[in-house]
């Protein structure tokens, strides 16, 4: 295997501050660390090319233009888009769901249906609501077993008026993957549109939306090494081509008068506004960044580590798993059978130890699972076989001092 964990954590400055020498970073899932190299290009955003894109031709505004276009095309090399047409910047997947849900339903009739499932990030759940309120629509959920979706089973909640189906590549609360390729066999040769939910996927795996066949693929650069306020929607160009923007304002425009406008073409139509462009410069360095490493390695060292704390955490007769460690992305999530998990997560916090408690905006399916929280441990490649020993050692030392 051509991955040491010990080298690449050395390329994150945040682990070589004195205050967090002894720090165990298991937050993954919520949002990785940021590379040297990331850090780097916001700040040299700033020193170099700091000037608004588009909209004028100084020397500045050239090279910032020149930037976002250039970022657009790794976005593109990233998810193997057929073209750049293809690319919207959004803030995050929350926010390139929210476009989705209102482009794309002010086009159904009332009584169409749209399908989710439990296991679903409230990003993929909300925005649903919503349109389905406001039009009328019938929202339909994958069926479940305690709360687990079955998505093998999707078939059976599909119907002719089923006109979207938005599921996730990778819940953010237990780390369970669907496989992708049998929910394209399901759908195939179907009138709908295909979201898929990979803001957990694309820190894990590279991603082929060709390969997966969606329609829409949604990502936050901040969960794969990029920097917060920047992700990505791939939408099919025909597609995108027929949908209406969602925000109007300055960028999506080609012409206004006094009564009405045309629309920019793809992608600017759907990116009005200024854009966060110095982390579009960071999300490059971040795309540069993956592309330069062994990625099956490192998933496969994931893997590893979520195996062995599953392992471990069996062993513990002071908590419940509720995760399971086959078809899951890199997630341990349990419950302490005394005391709440909030208080663990403190204790732990005390002893340095970063994870996560409560119902890491997936509510449904942690009420499913018969808890209110949770504590979660999430992987990132710099994580090594030293956190998984100290976080179980603490959690040995935690039984012993609640009793
Ligand atoms: N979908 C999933 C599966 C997530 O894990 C998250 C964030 O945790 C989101 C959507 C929302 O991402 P963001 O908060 O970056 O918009």
């Amino acid at each position: 295997m051509n991955f040491s964990a010990e080298e690449f954590k050395r390329q994150f400055p945040l682990f070589a501050q004195p205050e967090n020498l002894q720090l165990t970073y298991l937050d993954n899932a919520a949002t990785s660390q940021k590379p040297q190299a990331v850090i780097d290009a916001i700040c040299d955003f700033y020193l170099h090319s700091n000037a608004n894109t588009h909209r004028s031709s100084h020397r500045l505004a050239r090279r910032a233009t020149e930037m976002l276009e250039r970022v657009r095309g790794q976005a593109a090399a990233f998810l193997n888009a057929v073209s750049t047409r293809e690319i919207v910047f959004c803030r995050g997947a929350t926010e390139a769901l929210n476009l989705l849900a209102n482009s794309l339903c002010s086009g159904l009739q009332a009584g169409d249906e749209i399908v989710i499932s439990t296991a679903e990030h409230h990003a993929n759940i909300v925005p649903w609501q919503m349109m389905a309120q406001r039009f009328q629509l019938t929202l339909r959920y994958v069926p479940e077993v305690a709360g687990i979706p079955e998505f093998d089973r999707l078939e059976e909640v599909l119907n002719p008026r089923t006109r979207i189906v938005s599921l996730t590549a990778g819940s953010n609360a237990l780390g369970l993957r669907p496989d992708l390729e049998d929910i394209a066999r399901q759908l195939r040769e179907r009138d709908l549109y295909w979201i898929v939910d990979g803001a957990q996927l694309a820190a894990h795996e590279p991603v082929d939306v060709q390969k997966i066949g969606c329609d829409f693929f949604v990502c936050s650069a901040h969960k794969f090494y990029g920097p917060s306020g920047i992700g990505l929607l791939y939408g099919r160009e025909s597609l995108l081509e027929a949908m209406p923007p969602w925000q109007g304002g300055g960028e999506m425009i080609a012409e206004v008068d006094l009564y009405g406008c045309h629309y920019a073409g793809l992608p600017h139509k759907f990116e009005a506004g200024t854009s966060s462009l110095a982390a579009i410069a960071g999300l490059g360095a971040a795309l540069e960044f993956i592309a330069a490493q062994d990625r099956a390695a490192m998933a496969a060292h994931e893997q590893a580590l979520m195996t062995l704390l599953h392992r471990e955490l069996a062993a513990l007769p002071t908590v419940r798993v509720i995760s399971q460690p086959q078809h899951n992305l890199g997630i341990a999530a349990f419950a302490p059978i005394s005391g709440s998990a909030a208080d663990l997560m403190h204790w732990l916090d005390g002893r340095d130890i970063a994870v996560r408690a409560g119902h890491h905006c997936a509510q449904p399916l942690i009420r499913a699972a018969g808890e209110t929280a949770t504590v979660r441990a999430s992987f990132a490649a710099y994580n090594t076989r030293g956190d998984v020993e100290t976080l179980v050692q603490a959690l040995r030392d935690y039984a012993e001092v609640v009793g």
